[in-house]
C-alpha cells in the first residue's frame, strides 16, 4: 500500500462526501446520502476484520492490522465487501422502488462502494477485475492470482522479512 493509512481513509471520506451530494442532489435526502454514502464509501473496509480474524483469530494487534499483516499470513485476499457486483445490484434496485427514501438510500450505498473500489483501484494499483466477488471466488481468493505480479513480488519480500510462518 503506496500511501499512508490516514491519507488513503480521508480519500474515501471525500469520495464518500462528494457520493452523498451527488445523490442529495437527484432526490433533496441529505441524511440517507450522506449516511449511506459514508457506510459503503468508508466502512467497507470493516471487511478487512475478517481477513484479520481468518489470519489472526481473537488476538488483535492493532499495527498487525493496520499493516494488512493478514495478507501476509495467508495470501488470501478475502475482502469479502470489495465486489462491484454489489454496486451494481444495489443500482438496479434503485429502479425497483418507488419511495424517495430508499431509493437514496440504495444509490448512495451503490456510489460510495463503487468510488472506494475505483480508488482503492488506483490507490494500491490492483487489477479491476479483482473486486469482483465471482472472480476472487474462482481464484479460491489467492492473493498471487489476484495482484499484479509487482504487487506479488514485494509481498514475497515482505514474507521474508517478517518470517511468517
Ligand atoms: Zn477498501
Amino acid at each position: 500500500m503506496g500511501i499512508p493509512l490516514p491519507i488513503h481513509i480521508s480519500i474515501h471520506v471525500i469520495l464518500s462526501l462528494i457520493a452523498g451530494m451527488i445523490v442529495w442532489r437527484i432526490w433533496k435526502k441529505p441524511a440517507a446520502a450522506f449516511l449511506n454514502a459514508l457506510i459503503s464509501g468508508v466502512a467497507v473496509d470493516f471487511d478487512h476484520f475478517i481477513d484479520y480474524f481468518m489470519a489472526f483469530g481473537w488476538s488483535f494487534n492493532f499495527y498487525y492490522f493496520t499493516k494488512g499483516y493478514e495478507f501476509l499470513k495467508t495470501n488470501k485476499m478475502y475482502t469479502l465487501f470489495h465486489g462491484w457486483e454489489y454496486a451494481a445490484i444495489l443500482f438496479l434496485a434503485v429502479f425497483l422502488l418507488k419511495n424517495k427514501t430508499a431509493k437514496t438510500a440504495l444509490l448512495a450505498l451503490a456510489l460510495g462502494l463503487f468510488f472506494h473500489l475505483g480508488a482503492d483501484v488506483v490507490i494500491d494499483k490492483i487489477p479491476v477485475k479483482s473486486y469482483s466477488i465471482i472472480n476472487k471466488i474462482g481464484k479460491n481468493f489467492e492473493m498471487q492470482k489476484l495482484v499484479t505480479p509487482e504487487h506479488w513480488q514485494k509481498h514475497e519480500k515482505k514474507r521474508e522479512r517478517l518470517k511468517f510462518e
